[in-house]
């Protein structure tokens, strides 16, 4: 299991490829290239055979968990399989290999596919209008609570109070602060569900927004939705809604019907991007009317049959990112919503919600389940029971390891100490989601007879426990040869 570092394996002279020598006369570097562009030999640097170094990465990619080698439970992550077709579509050449300064004549196969996935996620989520162009689910939320803010500045009553109960998502209060307002937080109430009186009693003219995650990070819908956003919209506020993980909701509910005024979508988590690591992401943003003159421009456009990107639009927040958004990934999204079609968004979504709930059915009475009703996508179970004898969410979720599976997401949401949060998504079978459940009762009871098994976990793999603490702190990045 072991593997040195690629300088570890290097032997003097020893080369990657052999190809023949010359049949023109060879050419001194500095001859051709001036001196500035050329560097001095680079000390240590490896000299290692072809099939050595492919072994040396295939290797350490093989050290690597990923959807394609196990079941990925990350709660609200979204870490499911994604159509190795819908790859394919992201590599075709005529897309693939379009300059973003191409002219727009040049340019109309993709901006029809872009005019036409914002037309889609109108459809999945009732907004009026949506934006491609943000980079990721936070810089989405961003986008929104600055067209908020744009808004209220032009009215010539800018507002500075955002309310943001605490089963958002972590981003909603930063997203909220980098626009420039300050956070009222609400406590949910009722089961893990905001309630209209404590909205009510929160609301006010100062009041910009309220921001939900919704399904919130408990993994429950928000049911009282219509009544806050009247509420809210009584007192000339938005409704914001992190939309983040539709996974529960395609085809199924439309939020923007529910008097949702602005949502954002991760396209990398439900609509078939692979992500983890930080990155690459498309956070595009719905709106409803009113704040449709202030989305991020350029904006697409179609005359007739042509389409252009229209920059004239004087009250827009501007350019949030580098040309129009990260393109690839909106091609993998319109790629997965045309071969699922719209029957098969909500097939998705319904077998998303029966899996978390089959799980959380089957767990329940082995791990504390705080919030014990139907949940959407995920659920939340915590380690009270396992803490007993001295097991905590760590602990489990590290010997999960030993039985083959990433560990579920841990330790959020923040309301449940020792949360563990399991989100299955649809792309599961039956078999899979078993011996998962198997592993993680077969880990209730290890921590009643054995605890030490688990406190000591994992033991299956190349290193244990790993100090994060001091990796974070001093890392060594660099190789000194
Ligand atoms: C993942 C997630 C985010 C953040 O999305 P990024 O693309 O990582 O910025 C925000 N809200 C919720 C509810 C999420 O699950």
């Amino acid at each position: 299991m072991s593997e040195p570092l690629i300088f570890e394996k290097s032997s003097a002279k020893r080369k990657g490829v052999s190809i023949p020598k010359p049949d023109c006369p060879e050419t001194n570097p500095p001859d051709v290239i001036s001196k500035e562009f050329l560097r001095d030999d680079i000390k240590g640097f490896p000299e290692v055979s072809e099939v050595d170094t492919v072994r040396h990465w295939t290797r350490l990619s093989q050290w690597n968990f990923g959807v394609d080698s196990g079941f990925y439970p990350l709660g609200s992550c979204t870490m499911k399989y994604n159509p190795k077709i819908n790859e394919d579509t992201a590599r075709l050449a005529g897309f693939s290999k379009a300059h973003p300064y191409q002219s727009d004549e040049l340019s109309q196969g993709a901006l029809q596919l872009m005019y036409e996935l914002e037309g889609f996620l109108c459809e999945i989520s009732g907004m009026d209008t949506v934006t491609l162009q943000p980079a990721a689910g936070a810089h989405g939320e961003l986008c929104g609570m600055l067209m908020i803010a744009q808004y209220f500045k032009e009215k010539g009553k800018p507002r500075k109070k955002v309310i943001i109960p605490d089963t958002a998502h972590g981003t909603n209060p930063a997203s909220s602060h980098l626009a420039g307002f300050s956070v009222v937080s609400i406590k949910e109430e009722n089961g893990g569900v905001i309630t209209p009186d404590v909205v009510a009693a929160a609301m006010d003219e100062d009041t910009a927004a309220l921001m939900l995650t919704n399904p919130n990070t408990l993994g429950l819908f928000e049911l009282n939705i219509k009544e806050i956003a009247d509420i809210v919209h009584k007192k000339g506020g938005f409704i914001y809604c992190d939309g983040a993980n539709l996974n529960a909701l395609m085809g199924i509910a439309k939020l923007g019907e529910m008097g949702v005024d602005v949502i954002q979508f991760n396209l990398h988590k439900t609509f078939s991007t692979p992500h983890g690591g930080g990155g690459p992401g498309s956070g595009p943003v719905g709106v409803e009317k009113s704040l449709e003159p202030f989305l991020p421009k350029p904006r697409i456009i179609k005359k007739g049959k042509r389409f252009s990107l229209d920059y004239n639009r004087p009250k827009s927040i501007g350019r949030l990112k580098a040309f129009y958004g990260n393109f690839a990934i909106m091609l993998r999204a319109y790629s997965y919503i045309r071969a699922m079609g719209a029957d098969g968004l909500k097939k998705a979504s319904e077998m998303a919600v029966l899996n978390a709930n089959y799980i959380k059915e089957k767990l329940k009475g082995h791990y504390y389940l705080p919030y014990d009703q139907t949940c959407m996508h995920e659920s939340v179970f915590s380690d009270k029971l396992q803490a007993e004898s001295d097991v905590h969410t760590l602990d489990i979720a590290k010997r999960l390891i030993d039985y083959g599976f990433h560990p579920p997401t841990i330790y959020f949401p923040l309301i449940v100490p020792g949360a563990i949060m399991i989100e299955p998504t649809e792309t599961e079978t039956k078999e899979v989601l078993d011996e998962f459940i198997g592993a993680m009762i077969k880990i209730a009871k290890e921590a009643k007879d054995n605890p030490d098994i688990v406190k000591n976990a994992p033991h299956t793999t190349r290193v244990s426990r790993l100090d994060e603490a001091r990796a974070a702190r001093s890392p060594v990045l660099r190789w000194k040869g």
